[in-house]
């Protein structure tokens, strides 16, 4: 049965020590691993990166006051996998239909980043969610990061599968098919890597898909 791991995850010295200073430097905010945000009998999981500091660690939900989630989930409503009006907080009543939002690494990161070891030690919380989801056919990777732990979370050699905006792996194990997007970061939508029509269009493709 898939467990978020609790508020006293310690597995990660550098996230704990991280996580201990926010709590002095930001009391009120969550400070602490981020639980998926959704339901465990959807079709879709997108997996993401780690929560942002401002965002999912002070909101308790993934991409909530995120620069990243007003690019996803504004795109999720569009193609009908949303419905409330998304207000950046988890009590504004905004609902997912049919997806589920993740993270590669549950706990915020110093400067976005993640090392090998915390999405190592994150793992088993990402393999216990997708055994979790019964009726799962897409996985939705924002992001080479999310790309690779997704892989490395189901046993494939990320060899076997490269990372490319756009692109649909047949996970042929699981019957799953993996679908990467650039990551929907304020970064990359201010350089023009990912537009918000191009994020559109990966919706659409699956929606397509289902
Ligand atoms: N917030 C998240 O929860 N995940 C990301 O990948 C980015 C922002």
């Amino acid at each position: 049965m898939f467990k978020c791991p609790s508020f006293e995850c310690d597995k990660c010295a550098r996230l704990l020590l991280y996580r201990e200073e926010n709590k002095l430097k930001y009391p009120c905010y969550h400070n602490g691993p981020v639980e998926s945000f959704g339901k465990l009998n959807a079709q879709v999981l997108i997996v993401g990166l780690a929560p942002g500091l401002h965002g999912a660690n002070q909101t308790d939900r993934p991409f909530t006051n995120d620069y990243a989630g007003d690019i996803l989930y504004p795109a999720l409503k569009r193609f009908g996998f949303a419905q409330g009006e998304y207000q950046r907080q988890k009590d504004d009543g905004f609902e997912l239909i049919n997806v589920r939002v993740s993270n590669s690494v549950r706990c915020v990161p110093p400067q976005n980043k993640v090392t090998a070891d915390e999405i190592a030690a994150c793992r088993p919380y990402l393999q216990a969610e997708i055994a979790d989801m019964p009726n799962l056919k897409i996985i939705v990777s924002l992001g080479a990061v999310s790309h690779g732990a997704v892989l490395q979370a189901l046993k494939y050699k990320k060899s076997e599968f490269r990372f490319a905006h756009g692109a649909e792996h047949n996970l042929y194990n699981h019957n799953i098919i993996l679908k990467d997007s650039y990551h929907t970061s304020r970064y990359n939508i201010n350089t023009g890597v990912l537009t918000e029509e191009m994020f559109n269009n990966i919706v659409s493709d699956v929606k397509k898909l289902l």
